[in-house]
């Protein structure tokens, strides 16, 4: 038998969470955020099962001149936008959009052959101090693209720190709406949780990223109350079972010892296919669908379960590591992360399975 790891993507979660988009956003069009190889998901796979999305947006101009040659011809918009003369060059030949943050991109706009054929986003900085123009700069940089042969269209866009916090959006959505309310621009402000929770966020485009791969943007609101359905399953098997005795250590640096005898299993998913080191002893887990939890350090290439309550559970037991059964927020908040971390960090030689 090959090693028995696999991540399941669930095209039709994908599709049910993109219709829970547009429900929760019937006014606005959707750019289906697919950065980071579809949040791990696999970026054609996740285009294809998103198709009828707006746009997709992305960071790397190769997988969006990927997409256009795949035949996708709704709007793909570059997040960081363009890095240099020969991107813009690709991004006139391809079409595709592009995030305008900071005044050394307003000069690459140069580089544009063509005339009145650029779509561009003015990314303002309401608040979370990362990319874009601060309000006052923004006005500058908006004459600029209004003046500036290469550009067609012009889209307004912000990006909000807090939104799935208890701080929410209301400072960072009137310094951007002060600042756009003169123009009448296409405006773009939305993630996930302001799509969820703040419909005054919604304007022409809506940018969801993880709530299309199915889990919660929000501490306290499953992804089950939101309607949304997991997109990756991670799962493997237990290749191995140990009876310990009352004092026996397990793994490196002996970070879980038995208070009294019982068995654990070995399964075959370590920090090398994705799965978080930093996962605690009791990080949740599913042996055979039932709950229990990881034991000891994760190792590069296996991790430990459990057994004590299971005693039908053995070698070939199937593990769910996360996914269906067990949302991907409970494992990443055992493990002191975000679920996003968690879909991105799964690696190549996982097999994937549709
Ligand atoms: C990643 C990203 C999103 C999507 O955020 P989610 O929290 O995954 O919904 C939206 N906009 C920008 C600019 C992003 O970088």
């Amino acid at each position: 038998m090959p090693r028995p790891i696999q991540a399941h993507i669930n095209l039709s979660a994908l599709e049910n969470n993109l219709r829970v988009a547009r429900r929760a956003a019937p006014s606005a069009r959707i750019m289906a955020v697919i950065k980071a190889d579809g949040y791990g998901h696999g970026l054609t796979r996740v285009a294809e099962a998103l198709s009828a999305a707006d746009g997709f947006a992305l960071l790397d101009i190769q997988d969006a001149v990927h997409l256009r040659e795949a035949g996708f011809n709704q709007v793909i918009l570059l997040l960081e936008g363009v890095f240099n003369a020969e991107d813009m060059a690709l991004i006139a030949q391809y079409d595709l959009a592009c995030v305008i943050h900071s005044a050394w991109q307003l000069a690459l706009l140069d580089a544009c052959p063509g005339k009145g054929t650029l779509d561009v986003w003015l990314k303002v900085n309401s608040g979370m101090n990362r990319l874009g123009f601060a309000p006052q700069q923004a006005a500058h940089a908006l004459e600029q693209l209004r003046r500036h042969r290469a550009v067609r269209g012009i889209t307004l866009m912000t990006h909000f720190a807090n939104a799935d916090e208890a701080r929410g959006i209301a400072g960072p959505l009137a310094l951007f709406d002060d600042f756009a309310a003169p123009h009448r621009i296409a405006r773009s402000l939305a993630n996930s949780a302001a799509l969820l929770r703040y419909p005054e966020t919604h304007g022409d485009w809506v940018r969801p990223g993880l709530m299309l791969y199915g889990a919660s943007p929000f501490a306290e609101v499953s992804a089950q109350q939101l309607g949304l359905q997991p997109a990756m399953t991670l799962s493997s098997r237990i290749i191995a079972v140990q009876e310990l005795r009352a004092g026996d250590e397990v793994g490196y640096g002996a970070l879980f010892r038995a208070e009294h005898a019982m068995r654990i299993g070995i399964v075959a998913c370590g920090y090398a296919d994705g799965y978080p080191r930093h996962a605690p002893n009791g990080t949740p887990a599913l042996v055979d669908g039932q709950a229990t939890q990881t034991l000891g350090r994760v190792s590069m290439d296996m991790l430990y379960v459990d057994l004590s309550r299971l005693p039908q559970a053995g070698v070939g037991s199937a593990v769910t590591l996360w996914g269906e059964g067990l949302p991907i927020e409970e494992v990443a908040r055992a493990a002191g992360t975000v679920s996003y971390e968690l879909m991105c960090a799964l690696t190549a030689r996982v097999p994937v399975v549709v």
